[in-house]
């Protein structure tokens, strides 16, 4: 059985930690890229890595910080890769540029819809603006990661087909627990957000037993259960995607 990291920034890490998730038999990584050096760098971990989804995106903390000629350059990018992201919206850290955002999103839809390709949304007190412009589009697979938005919107994901990423911060953030405990298990995929950190706790792959244990505790079901189902759940993604 494989643990699934479905966010991670592989990018981030030093080639000495590298070497302990690439190629490794028992996890799955999708890698989400924030500007074009990080997507192309995901890319080529994708080609040298059999265990390694790549995504290319421009995270909406770079808004405004990157010109449109680099945009374009990442926008080429999509067609060798079967995910975008992390792309979306945040209210929540970098409030001062949501309307660039809202511009720069929309593009990015617009050329998702026609390439049948999954996002990977980043979506941080901008839940409900984030769901609406996507259930606009036609982009029909979607995840939204270390989702923490309000419970009332988990069953507008599932209505839509959207997966929701459960970050391993769960073991500090009782937010996240209380969307385990009222999300079904079917919508779940879980995830680090690797190298990031969150109060004291260094994210990445090493979590995810952890994760797992915990969300089975949740659940009240066994660890081996909620593996195969996060797994199931992986598997269903990658093949609703192009
Ligand atoms: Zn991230």
């Amino acid at each position: 059985m494989k643990y699934v990291d479905s966010h991670i920034h592989l990018n981030d890490y030093t080639s000495e930690d590298l070497l302990r998730y690439c190629g490794r038999r028992d996890l799955e990584l999708i890698t989400v890229s924030e500007d074009l050096k990080s997507s192309l760098t995901n890319i080529s971990l994708m080609e040298r890595c059999q265990n390694v989804q790549a995504a290319v995106g421009v995270h909406p903390w770079v808004v405004g910080k990157i010109s449109s000629e680099e945009f374009s350059e990442v926008i080429k990018l999509i067609d060798r890769v079967r995910f975008v992201g992390e792309v979306g919206l945040d209210k929540r850290f970098v409030p001062e540029t949501f309307r660039t955002q809202v511009e720069v999103f929309v593009n990015i839809l617009k050329e998702v819809e026609s390439r049948g390709k999954g996002l990977l949304l980043h979506a941080a007190g901008a839940w409900k603006e984030v769901l609406s412009l996507v259930d606009r589009s036609s982009v029909g697979v979607a995840v939204i990661h270390w989702y923490t938005g309000p419970t009332d919107l988990i069953k507008r994901v599932e209505d839509l087909g959207y997966y929701i990423g459960v970050n391993a911060a769960l073991l500090r953030q009782a937010k996240a627990r209380e969307v385990v405990r009222q999300a079904p298990l079917e919508l779940l995929l879980t995830e680090s957000d690797g190298p990031y950190e969150y109060r004291g706790l260094r994210l990445g792959p090493d979590l995810i037993p952890s994760l797992v244990s915990e969300v089975a505790t949740i659940k009240g079901v066994k660890p081996g259960d909620v593996l195969q189902e996060v797994y199931n759940n992986y598997t269903e993604l990658l093949r609703r995607v192009k």
